[in-house]
């Protein structure tokens, strides 16, 4: 209890439930910040914030953030959001709707408290990539109309909206794109490929790579990815963002798989399955202006970070 004596201000996480949001609720509380989580719990779990929840210094708020929310708060970080290809492509709309409307209505609440808010936006919005890394300046290959369009286009619509409220009505915002992340409290059900391959794995079930597993990815720990949040909300007003966080390490699917068998001990084969339409061939972000801006950089590698997503996932076995 002593620890949380000194509160130096209260924030809301939206999203706070999900795996992203679940370990930036720790990560305040543990820096002695009251935390207000809002969720409808359509992708997030109670259990990912259950410890939290004898804390006084949290509070849990069932909300779809496609609807105004009255509170007050010093900050908000704006995390509400499907984030797997297979729970925002679910329902597309509503996948739009929590980004846009969602914005909107925590751009509102900022606006009116005359607050900070960040958002977490996504690589996504450079689409399939054809430059490579993938620097901040870089507009994007996105298509409009496709499957993950919903997701591309609300957190590209997303970025524009803060970029409106900052020029219209001078709000302090913080935009970070992040990239693929991984670690304890991923859903096991939402098809990401670090989760299914541990699952698999742990099962001995067949590792399903699709395409043939040349597509890269660069994986960032979760704990690395909170850090660099977290020092992007702390930087002075002129830092807006857009800002890329992620580990520019890069790997085929094919070598992560091989990777995740090893690690794990498997007896599971690599299966080949259709690439899903518009997956991105490539992916790696250039964080030189994370490295500049908020003196970060990722410091957990692959292997270390993976063991410790094992553990989390053998009770899933
Ligand atoms: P997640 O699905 O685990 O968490 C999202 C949370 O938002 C869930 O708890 C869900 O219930 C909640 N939510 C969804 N719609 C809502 C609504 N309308 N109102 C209130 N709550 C709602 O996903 P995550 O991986 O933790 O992602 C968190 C954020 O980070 C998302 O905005 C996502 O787009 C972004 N992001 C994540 C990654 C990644 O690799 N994990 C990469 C890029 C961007
Ligand atoms: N992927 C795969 N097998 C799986 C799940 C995903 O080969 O069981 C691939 C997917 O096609 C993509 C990459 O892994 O190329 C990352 O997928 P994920 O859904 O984790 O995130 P994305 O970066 O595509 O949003």
């Amino acid at each position: 209890m002593k620890k949380y004596m000194h509160l130096k201000k209260r924030v809301l996480v939206t999203g706070g439930a999900g795996f992203l949001g679940s370990h930036l609720c720790e990560k305040l509380l543990d820096e002695r910040i009251e935390v207000l989580c809002v969720d409808n719990f359509f992708t997030g779990a109670k259990q990912n914030i259950a410890h939290l929840l004898d804390n006084p210094y949290f509070e849990l708020i069932r909300h779809d953030v496609t609807f105004p929310l009255y509170l007050e708060v010093d900050e908000i970080y704006n995390l509400a959001c499907p984030a797997s290809p297979i729970h925002y492509q679910n329902d597309p709309v509503q996948t739009t709707k929590t980004s846009v409307h969602g914005a909107i209505n925590m751009l509102g609440l900022a606006k009116r408290l005359k607050i900070k808010i960040l958002q977490a936006s996504t690589s996504e919005v450079y689409g399939d990539p054809d430059i490579h890394p993938q620097p901040e300046s870089y507009r994007g290959n996105v298509n409009c109309i496709g499957p993950r369009s919903c997701y591309d286009e609300g957190k590209r619509c997303a970025e524009t909206l803060f970029f409106d409220y900052r020029r219209q009505h001078n709000l302090q915002i913080k935009v970070a794109r992040i990239f693929n992340t991984y670690g304890p409290r991923m859903h096991p059900n939402d098809g990401r490929v670090v989760s299914n391959f541990i699952l698999q794995a742990l099962r001995n079930d067949p590792i399903t790579v699709y395409g043939n597993g040349g597509q890269t990815r660069s994986f960032c720990f979760v704990d690395d990815l909170i850090e660099g949040l977290v020092r992007l909300m702390d930087t002075p007003p002129d830092v807006t963002g857009p800002i890329n966080i992620g580990n520019p390490v890069e790997f085929t699917i094919l070598e992560l798989a091989e990777k995740v068998i090893e690690l794990t001990g498997s007896e599971s084969k690599i299966i080949f399955e259709t690439l899903p339409e518009d997956d991105p061939m490539q992916r790696k972000p250039d964080i030189s202006l994370a490295e500049k801006e908020l003196n970060w950089r990722p410091k957990i590698q692959l292997e270390q970070g993976l063991l410790k997503t094992i553990e989390y996932f053998k009770k899933y076995q």
